[in-house]
């Protein structure tokens, strides 16, 4: 065979085999479409794995080791730890819950929870629900331009673990609310029906 096609051979595999990682750039709209394991945003498509870039068939495609990386979608189910709160939303960093159980695989991000989606009652403001370093089950409500927006208002999302405000100790499930086992604080929380198991 003519060692100039062999070379050729070689370099196309080579770019075909790119290895790239979340959030590298793979091609413009143009060239593909957002396939396994890629998202598109303002007319350019981008990894969202880490794994081998892959084109074919007009999709841009990352192949990734094991199984397919999932990425956030409307009504996905989710893990948080509440980062911060303003009396209007709380911020979260959340991971798919398939991950958190073991039944598959997904990357953290970061969404916001309204206060208008805590529950199905007025709630005036975030912490009245919600504190800072709750872990948190919920749902994607949104997937916007200025991010993603999470609810909590299904009986079995909410608060699954809660700790202490003043002291950080864990608190425990008391009647409709929760007690610190340390200082003895009572305190109030949108809680997850049915889900209040260990997850560490
Ligand atoms: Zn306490």
């Amino acid at each position: 065979m003519d060692r100039s096609i062999i070379k050729c051979d070689f370099l196309m595999n080579l770019s075909n085999k790119r290895l790239v990682l979340p959030g590298d750039h793979l091609s413009s709209y143009e060239e593909a479409e957002p396939g396994e394991n890629s998202y598109g945003e303002l007319d350019e498509v981008y990894s969202c794995a880490v794994g081998q870039f892959e084109e074919a068939g007009g999709k841009a495609a990352v192949k990734s080791p094991g199984r397919v990386l999932e990425k956030p979608r409307v009504g996905m189910e989710v893990y948080c730890v509440v980062k911060r709160t303003s009396p209007s939303k709380a911020l979260l960093l959340c991971m798919p819950a398939a991950e958190v159980e073991g039944k598959g695989r997904g990357l953290s991000f970061d969404a916001a929870l309204p206060v208008n989606g805590i529950k199905n009652a007025y709630v005036k403001e975030v912490s009245d629900e919600v504190r800072i370093g709750d872990i948190i089950r919920a749902k994607v409500r949104a997937i916007t331009s200025k991010g993603v927006d999470v609810s909590t208002v299904s009986v079995d999302c909410g608060v699954v673990h809660a700790f202490c405000v003043r002291c950080r100790n864990p608190l425990a499930a008391v009647g409709s609310g929760y007690a610190c086992g340390e200082c003895g604080n009572k305190e109030q929380r949108k809680s997850a029906q049915g889900q209040n198991k260990p997850l560490i």
